[in-house]
């Protein structure tokens, strides 16, 4: 089935109708990961997501596909192992979205570790993930550290470290494993909330009963099994289910800030600490931004609204300016911002940063499988985890294969690695002037979108604005529609092509022009345009929550 909003019907119709080995809740990246792997063995695979593909934790983390160094310190070698080799995995799949970067972690006098710990924790950080060649981490005289960053705090450099990660568009990865757990049979749609769970008469969990949120459908969708990927929100199911006992999540909330790269101008990635509390935060450009993150706080309020708030920001403003004094920034230079929520697993007497990242598979009385925890980086594997758990519990398709999702890639006409990634990117900058687009667009279409900027570029003389990057703006709200399942403006400003975080400006330009796209796209009546807008506003609002105290 064409992943197209356009579509929506006949998702709902395969609701109405069929009987699912698999129905799984939640449309995150453990969710989706889980819906990839288990279609792709052959099972009839269901997957429903209240709100927007990746519209929870998986669209608001640091966007790194990395080892976690600072799970080294807490002795977690087989958590570090297994996400340490899933990077490399993960980047052959879709190179494009999982890039190579180079983390540079300065060394500072009486803070952090010494030179000899540090090199050999890198040593065992690649060891453990496997890195080899010349991606092994190096470790930097005070010289060399400078030169690389010349913006750091020169008093206390005593040296420093570039180690091995890649960063990622993390709405953009959940998005990809979505639309290819639809290319291998799974049934998958947003804006479908799960209200209730549905029960045999010996009490074993085999449906779900959901509320199509766009139509107010309800429907009853049968099951054999039903897997709660709920992230934050697995707690909520599990007391639907009325089996929250024992273990329990702890969520923490972690903010980050986009500042235009023209303010903290620093030349590579960078990871270092803030003296307040002894915290490592990263500084990562992206485009013509550079982005800062993160916090870790506990946090008790509504899971459906996070938001930084003005300590948040606050706090990775001073972190800054004690790094990188030169920069003089205020709260007031932020463009843009996120929060989301980690849902880890309680643990008492620990505190939100050292509670493990470690995932959870629980198995109800009644049958309902719920995972917790866990990262970005180790979907596959948790995926891999739970369908094999549920093959060995349950006579469904026992005869299902075995994962083969580490080659299954992701995106249409792949680019096969980082050379082709580098190449098409300059190709394309050569290509757009003629096109009438800024050849700086290349990077961002390319990581946004990898080869399937081709489909971009074809319609884009279907629009005829003079003004050519609206005219790329409505191509590519006419492919996300069309591929991706784009039901509203902020899916395509958040998710589909991150410009509310990193292109901020041109959502203010631009929004009216993309309103009225999508409005004759979907076939809106002015209520709902309103409605729409609304929901924009109020996430263009949030961006920027941080100034309203001021
Ligand atoms: P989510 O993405 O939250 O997905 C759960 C989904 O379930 C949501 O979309 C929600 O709408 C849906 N849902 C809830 N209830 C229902 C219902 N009743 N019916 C239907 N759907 C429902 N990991 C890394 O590997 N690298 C990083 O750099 C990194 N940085 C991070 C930084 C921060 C600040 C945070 C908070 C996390 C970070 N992580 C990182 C961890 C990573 O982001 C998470 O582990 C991961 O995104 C969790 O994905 P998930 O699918 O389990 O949860």
């Amino acid at each position: 089935m064409k992943f197209s909003a356009n579509n929506r019907e006949k998702f709902l119709k395969a609701f109405r109708t069929k009987s699912f080995d698999l129905i799984v809740i939640g449309g995150g990246i453990t969710g989706a990961g889980i819906a990839l792997d288990a279609a792709s063995r052959g099972l009839k695979t269901a997957l429903l997501e209240k709100s927007d593909f990746a519209s929870g934790t998986s669209s608001r983390s640091t966007k790194l596909i990395h080892g976690g160094l600072r799970y080294l310190k807490q002795l977690e070698f087989a958590l570090v192992k297994e996400v340490g080799s899933e990077r490399a995995v993960v980047h052959k799949l879709a190179p494009h979205l999982v890039l190579p970067e180079k983390m540079l972690l300065p060394l500072r006098e009486k803070r952090g570790f010494g030179s000899l710990i540090t090199s050999f924790g890198l040593k065992l950080y690649d060891w453990l993930a496997g890195v080899v060649g010349k991606d092994r981490r190096l470790m930097l005289t005070r010289r060399q550290t400078l030169r690389r960053e010349p913006l750091l705090k020169k008093d206390d450099v005593k040296g420093g470290a570039l180690y091995a990660e890649y960063r990622t568009d993390d709405a953009r990865l959940t998005i990809e494993v979505a639309k290819k757990a639809v290319k291998y049979g799974a049934v998958a749609l947003n804006y479908c909330k799960v209200d209730k769970l549905s029960y045999s008469e010996i009490g074993s969990v085999n449906g779900v009963c959901m509320t199509d949120l766009i139509s107010q459908e309800v429907i009853q969708i049968k099951g054999s099994v039903v897997v709660n990927a709920t992230g934050p929100w697995v707690d909520e199911l599990r007391e639907l289910d009325k089996s929250l006992i024992g273990k329990r999540l702890h969520l923490t909330k972690g903010v980050h800030i986009v500042l235009p790269r023209k303010k903290l101008p620093i030349k590579q990635s960078i990871y270092f600490d803030v003296s307040v509390d002894q915290r490592m935060i990263f500084a990562i450009p992206r485009g013509r931004t550079t982005y800062v993150g993160t916090t870790d706080t506990n946090y008790d309020k509504e899971i459906d609204k996070v938001v930084i708030d003005q300590a948040d920001a606050q706090y990775l403003i001073d972190g800054i300016n004690e790094n990188f004094p030169k920069v003089k920034l205020r709260v007031k230079d932020i463009e843009s911002s996120w929060a989301g929520l980690r849902p880890l697993i309680h643990e008492d007497g620990k505190s939100a940063s050292e509670l493990s990242r470690k995932d959870e598979i629980f198995i109800s009385p009644t049958g309902l499988y719920s995972i917790a925890g866990g990262k970005l980086t180790g979907y596959r594997k948790m995926a891999e985890r739970v369908v094999d758990m549920v093959i060995d519990n349950s006579p469904i398709r026992k005869e299902a294969i075995k994962c083969y999702t580490h080659k299954i890639r992701l995106a249409d006409g792949q680019l096969i690695n980082s050379r082709a990634v580098r190449r098409y990117v300059n190709q394309l900058k050569k290509r757009l002037p003629s096109l009438g687009l800024r050849a700086e667009l290349s990077s961002y279409l390319v990581e946004n979108y990898g080869k399937q900027t081709e489909k971009i570029l074809l319609d884009l003389s279907k629009f005829s604005d003079e003004d050519r990057k609206l005219a790329l703006l409505k191509s590519e709200l006419h492919y996300t529609v069309r591929k991706e399942m784009t039901c509203s403006s902020v899916d395509f400003f958040m998710r589909r092509t991150g410009r509310l975080y990193f292109d901020f400006k041109s959502v203010i330009k631009y929004k009216d022009e993309v309103l009225d796209a999508l409005t004759l796209m979907l076939d809106w009546d002015e209520n709902k345009k309103q409605q729409d807008a609304k929901r924009l506003e109020l996430e263009i609002s949030n961006a920027r929550n941080f100034l309203q105290k001021q």
